[in-house]
């Protein structure tokens, strides 16, 4: 199943079921549907439909409790760095209001100048089930978007990483059921149509299992919290010379049958 938010007029957010060229709006929001019992997934036979062209699709999950993400995960990603793999996830936090949806623009405030990319397969948390322990409910694209230049200044990552706009994701949801298992995915990230980043998650050092359990352990994972994995090498930052983003720029992230996720780079925002 592929779970998409759709902007379903007047203010209302709705989730949606993609179903060939067209999106069942499900009248509930994300969060709402995502709490709901696994059994009690029923997408309600007469329920409205629209064609996935004229849907304006937002992020799967446009306000979750948390944005946790997952740094140096990917064994290549090391390697470019010339670091030891982490012997244990290396967690921190984006704030949710950094999260936008396929098409809308990222831009920064006056005097962040480093801004790079990262394609990150995202495992966004699911209803509990009968032990009352979280599950997955679906895998999406997100760009871990982080200006380098905080990054390197601050002691820790939340400001360079939790900037408005830094944190698109979607297209949508796919649910385990169509895959079960995200790791062979090749993922990568083009900007201006160049390829910048190329991997795979087989490449991941902890898996999806091993990073929901360790996350559970530190704190309560809600329905619609969302994790991203990591990112693979060819970031901007490690590129000979550095590469950033500028106005103009257009990303386009992808994953092996999840889909695209493209977002247009406005650069500075102007007063
Ligand atoms: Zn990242």
């Amino acid at each position: 199943m592929r779970l998409a938010t759709i902007d379903a007029g007047g203010g209302r957010d709705s989730a949606g079921v993609v179903v060939g060229d067209r999106v069942v709006d499900l009248s509930v929001p994300m969060e709402v549907w995502l709490a709901t019992p696994r059994a009690d997934w029923i997408i309600p036979p007469q329920a409205p439909s629209i064609g996935l062209e004229d849907a304006r699709l937002k992020a799967p999950v446009p306000r979750p409790s948390k944005v946790i993400a997952i740094g140096m995960n990917y064994r290549d990603h090391c390697l470019e760095q010339g670091i030891e793999p982490p012997v244990e996830p290396l967690v921190f936090a984006k704030f949710p209001s950094s999260i936008i949806g396929p098409d809308a623009p990222v831009s920064w405030p006056a005097g962040v100048i480093n801004v790079d990319w990262e394609v990150e397969l995202a495992v966004v948390v699911g209803p509990r089930n009968s032990a009352g322990s979280p599950t997955v409910a679906g895998y999406t694209i997100a760009n871990d978007v982080s200006a380098r230049d905080l990054q390197s200044r601050d002691v820790q990552f939340v400001r360079a990483k939790s900037i408005d706009s830094f944190c698109p994701m979607g297209p949508w949801l796919v649910t385990p059921d169509e895959l079960p298992d995200p790791v062979h995915l090749a993922l990568s990230m083009q900007v201006n149509g160049v390829v910048m980043q190329e991997s795979n998650t087989n490449q991941l050092l902890f898996d999806v299992p091993t990073l929901m359990s360790f996350c559970a352990h530190h704190f309560t994972l809600e329905p619609g919290d969302v994790i991203l994995t990591g990112t693979p090498p060819g970031v901007g930052v490690f590129r000979k010379p550095p590469v950033y983003l500028g106005a103009g720029d257009t990303m386009v992230a992808t994953i092996e049958r999840i889909g695209q996720l493209r977002n247009p780079v406005a650069g500075e925002r102007r007063a």
